[in-house]
């Protein structure tokens, strides 16, 4: 069995688009079945290539691997005329050339009339040999079918138009191109969002004039702002690779969108393993789900605390990597996100937190040199050169007696201490313990930004 996810590369890969691209790879695993990617790129005006690219990349990104594809709609022109032209042959299609004055009017008239507006099939019986070319919608009967999310759809034939299935130019339209597609590659199973529900019943149609089988369908309700309107800019990044920018981990967004619409019980965390696991199409709520930024986040969080440590340092590798940081210059790594997963929001957040260990700072913070080094604290200073010096394994709890014996020894507070040395050690007074961070900057770096602490306080005096 096939499931695919089929988009329209007009605009970036956003959250809704990634969370089709989820259930349609998740009703995949689950059923063992193959997964697709078909890029619907027919409208050369709005397809870009730098929508393919940020589609790839998020795919990527998210670790949604597909069996068969990219397979680009603009490379199969020839089966959609070849279908098209079947169409025409048995009397199932027919060209159009009504102008769009008439076609106009002819709504106006029939919104006037409180009808429902559609073609009224003027030019069925014409034969004519140019225009748009528009599929022959059965006048009578009733289209039905089973969604897994909307259960039994019904609609009359009577509410349907004959649709366009070719443009004027010979491009064929998005309702002739996804049924061509999703019979030819052997799709069983149609997730998509529920913006296309509207479409299905002209969709089945095309099968049944074609003769092909139905496939099953999945249409998935859209995502809402936390505000309850259709979700926007205005609520946080919609471009699903700025989270990636913006220091998210992407189990942690698979994790959150896939709870949008979907659930199992009250579980809030789940691996990829358990999503597949438990994935059913019918457990998809019917309504429309509300995007939290801030529960994102809370996921994320726990994520960066929890997750395997070499996929938090993979993904970490990738920030730091924009930062220019060379990991040969510092630290072991792995040790070092260890020590910053707890107090890490983001992995921006986190990848800023490891600069301090990797590159040498230029200058301190004037505001919190003034106010921190003088000749109070040079002494503490020196004490501190002196004594870490004499460290022969350099640990964090040897670091911390040293701290503790130069307290004792001038009769003062940790902080007294910890302040100075926490300037110097960061230039920005940001860091965590104090004496975890000196054994992760490494006794020389530690040794070298005291002395020039104290070269601050001689030149500043
Ligand atoms: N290309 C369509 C879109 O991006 C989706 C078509 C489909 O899944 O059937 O909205």
């Amino acid at each position: 069995m096939k499931s695919r996810f089929a988009p329209s590369p007009t605009g970036y890969l956003h959250i809704g688009g990634a969370r089709t691209a989820l259930f349609a790879w998740l009703w995949a695993k689950k059923t063992s079945s193959k997964f697709l990617l078909r890029i619907e790129d027919t409208d050369q005006e709005r397809s870009t290539q730098t929508s393919v690219d940020a589609i790839l990349d998020g795919m990527e990104w998210l670790g949604l691997d597909y069996d068969e594809g990219p397979i680009y709609q603009s490379d199969r022109t020839e089966r959609y005329n070849e279908v098209i032209n079947e169409l025409l042959s048995n009397g199932k299609a027919y060209y159009c050339d009504c102008s769009k004055e008439r076609l106009e009017k002819m709504r106006e008239n029939q919104i006037a009339k409180k009808e429902k507006p559609k073609y009224d099939g003027c030019c069925r019986d014409k034969a004519l040999k140019n225009g748009v070319i528009r599929f022959l919608n059965p006048d009578d009967g009733l289209v039905v079918f089973h969604d897994f999310v909307k259960g039994e759809v019904r609609i009359s034939n009577s509410e349907l138009d004959d649709l366009i299935i070719s443009r004027t130019d010979g491009s064929p339209t998005y309702n002739l191109t996804v049924v061509v597609d999703d019979h030819d590659m052997e799709i069983d199973c149609v997730i998509r969002g529920d913006d296309h529900i509207n479409n299905t019943p002209k969709q089945i149609n095309l099968y049944k004039a074609m003769g092909w089988p139905l496939p099953e369908f999945a249409h998935v309700p859209m995502i809402l702002g936390s505000d309850g309107s259709r979700l926007s800019k205005r609520h946080g990044a919609l471009n699903l690779l700025a989270y990636r920018d913006e220091g998210f981990l992407p189990e942690a967004l698979l994790n959150y969108i896939v709870r949008l619409g979907w659930s199992n019980g009250d579980q809030e965390i789940f691996s990829v393993e358990e999503m597949i696991d438990l994935f059913e199409l019918k457990n998809i709520n019917n309504s429309p789900a509300s995007f939290n930024q801030e529960k994102l986040e809370w996921i994320n969080q726990s994520y960066i605390k929890s997750t395997e440590i070499n996929n938090l340092v993979e993904n970490l590798k990738w920030h730091l990597n924009n930062l220019n940081i060379n990991l040969d210059n510092g630290p072991n790594i792995y040790e070092l996100a260890e020590s910053l997963r707890e107090r890490s929001g983001s992995l921006v957040d986190m990848a800023q937190s490891c600069v301090m260990f990797y590159c040498d700072f230029d200058a301190f913070d004037s505001v919190q040199a003034n106010k921190v080094f003088n000749t109070n604290s040079k002494p503490i200073l020196e004490d501190l050169v002196a004594n870490l010096n004499s460290i022969n394994s350099w640990t964090a709890e040897n670091i911390h007696s040293v701290i503790k014996i130069i307290c004792e020894g001038h009769d003062i507070g940790f902080g007294k201490v910890g302040q100075p040395f926490r300037l110097a050690l960061t230039g920005n007074g940001k860091s965590g313990s104090i004496d975890i961070s000196a054994q992760f900057v490494g006794k020389e770096r530690t040794l070298a930004r005291l002395e020039k602490a104290i070269d601050w306080i001689n030149s500043n005096s």
